[in-house]
């Protein structure tokens, strides 16, 4: 069970909290607890007792492990944990009857970003992690069909046992779900790391309890539901990602036919300032797709922060001065100040043929130091990704825990937040976006640990911020930290792909074109879908009408 650790207290002269809003504590099912008593007797009886945790439980499975605002902010009533899909059903029907919303997820492990806790206080989680059968991996056309509880290492244990001659692809930290990553737009490191890009087909549950096949399952009995994503008509997949319209209880993913080869390779740049030229010969080589997965370029605060505690070095208040950092290099005998990591895949030819390429290109930048190391099949049928050991397995999809280790950082109290803003994938941009961010974290004394992930065409700029979560400065001045972002970045038609629950509003309200009309559009969406407004209400700053009617009256 994770911590239920929470200290909230303000300081004096520190900037706000975001918290909920008046209007959005009123739109809580809080009324009557008789109410939620009622809603939560019916779930028992339908369900069973042992499917359901009501007020009084134990939920600090729910609490968001790094909570930085107030204690009330966030929390749930209960969780309801079903079985199958009519159990799912009989939930709706019942959030329907009491007008109680729910808030689903699939492990909820979404860290960073509030882990398993609602958007509204007193909703009921709809936690899936019992309906977690691996339903089908088809090896010949690669993709499986899993329920939601299906966690990476559970796939990824399917794979091995099986000897299947297919890979995954996992995110940085791989103990969450494949459905819930999928949906969240997460990020991996094989070349099937666009994690949303790869799903085919879903099955979901809508609020009215309707159970919908997307794309080619639609047809009774379909033979091409994972292995054709368009479907007839309108593509509707998108509609359940990051999404509060409907719960997803099967959803296809494609896998990656594993190579013959894997090299694992670095590329160190020595100066602070090379950071312009690496992205730019990185951005052609990913446009080109001679580099063919999600590349990590992080700065060097960022690679230490994985390896060792910052009391080793500085304990002050404030960010860790340059001078201070400068030391930690010496120390540690660290040459260079931004570290690339990415793999290749194919044969060995084709990988020494992409390996030139990715040499040459970076070789323009002086200091630049490239090193390769090739993982090939030991037999005939290519090689299996559990082949691949250490910390190069991530690169085949190995689910690992690597990342976990930065937390330690700033010692065992140690809460993150992340700032995950899409920047164009050129290296005035990265420069640009860089020395604000970096600018902005000093002045709210925040440690700066740079990540650009390169996709196709963008850059994933993944700023986690690290704080004590029971020194209560330090976690307003994250907040506010990222707040200041958030907006600043948002004036300069910067956004976030993805959001902690306090913000989720806030990155809402920077997607204004046209007088917000994507908002209206997902309300309108919203309210055809969802008429009681029970679905994950305040997801990605979409609410229900009921709410939308508070929020403007209390204005
Ligand atoms: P993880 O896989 O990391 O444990 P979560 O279970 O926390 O991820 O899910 C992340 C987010 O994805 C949730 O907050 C929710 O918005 C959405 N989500 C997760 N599972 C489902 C689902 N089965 N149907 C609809 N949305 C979901």
């Amino acid at each position: 069970m994770r911590s239920a650790a929470r200290r909230h207290h303000s300081s004096p002269g520190a900037a706000p909290l975001p918290r909920e809003d008046a209007a959005h504590k009123a739109s809580r099912p809080s009324g009557s607890s008789g109410r939620i008593d009622a809603a939560y007797g019916h779930l028992a009886a339908a369900l069973g007792d042992d499917a359901v945790l009501g007020p009084g439980s134990d939920l600090s499975a729910y609490e968001d492990p790094y909570a930085f605002g107030s204690s009330e902010d966030f929390r749930c009533s209960g969780a309801v944990l079903p079985r199958s899909v009519e159990e799912v059903q009989a939930v709706l029907a019942i959030a329907n009857q009491h007008g109680i919303p729910i808030w689903t997820v699939s492990t909820g492990r979404n860290l960073g970003y509030g882990g398993a806790a609602p958007r509204v206080s007193g909703a009921i989680v709809l936690d899936m992690q019992r309906m977690n059968r691996i339903l089908e991996v088809d090896e010949e056309h690669a993709y499986a069909l899993v329920e939601p509880g299906v966690r990476f290492v559970d796939l990824y244990e399917h794979l091995r046992e099986h000897r299947l001659k297919l890979w995954m692809s996992a995110p940085s930290l791989g103990w969450g779900s494949v459905v819930g990553n999928a949906l969240e737009r997460g990020i991996g490191y094989t070349p099937y790391g666009d994690h949303a890009a790869q799903i085919c087909g879903m099955e979901v549950v809508l609020a009215n309890g309707d159970v919908v096949r997307t794309g080619m399952g639609a047809l009774p009995g379909a033979t091409t539901w994972q292995m054709y994503k368009g479907g007839y008509g309108p593509s509707l997949d998108g509609l359940f990602l990051q999404s509060n319209l409907g719960i997803v209880t099967k959803l296809g993913l494609w896998l990656m036919p594993q190579p013959d080869g894997m090299m694992s390779c670095t590329v160190r740049f020595q100066r602070e300032s090379d950071l312009e030229a690496a992205v730019d010969v990185l951005a052609s080589l990913r446009r080109r797709e001679i580099i063919q997965s999600n590349a990590q370029l992080g700065n060097v605060l960022r690679d230490v922060a994985h390896r060792y505690p910052r009391s080793r070095w500085y304990d002050g208040p404030g960010a860790m001065p340059d001078e201070v950092l400068e030391g930690v290099r010496r120390d540690l005998g660290i040459g260079w100040w931004w570290i690339l990591r990415f793999g290749l895949y194919g044969d060995k030819e084709l990988l020494g043929a992409r390996f030139r390429i990715v040499q040459r290109e970076f070789s323009r930048i002086p200091g630049a130091e490239i090193t390769g190391h090739e993982h090939l099949a030991s037999g005939s049928d290519g090689l299996h990704a559990w082949e691949v050991e250490g910390p190069a397995g991530r690169l085949a999809g190995v689910p690992g825990f690597f990342s976990l280790n930065a937390l330690k950082f700033r010692g065992d109290d140690c809460g993150h937040l992340d700032f995950s803003p899409i920047v164009a994938s050129s290296g005035r941009e990265a420069a640009r976006v860089y020395n604000h961010v970096k600018a902005r974290a000093r002045e709210h004394g925040i440690d700066y640990l740079a990540g650009f992930t390169a996709g196709v065409r963008h850059l994933n700029h993944v700023f986690t911020i690290l704080y004590e979560k029971h020194d209560a400065e330090q976690t307003s001045s994250a907040a506010a930290l990222l707040d200041a972002l958030i907006r600043e970045m948002g004036r300069q038609g910067i956004g976030e792909y993805r959001a902690h629950l306090a913000f989720m509003d806030l990155i809402g309200d920077q997607f204004s074109f046209n007088e917000h009309a994507l908002r209206r559009l997902n309300e309108t969406l919203k309210d055809a879908l969802d008429p009681n407004g029970i679905l994950s209400p305040g997801k990605q700053g979409i609410w229900p009408a009921a709410s939308r009617k508070q929020r403007a009256g209390t204005r």
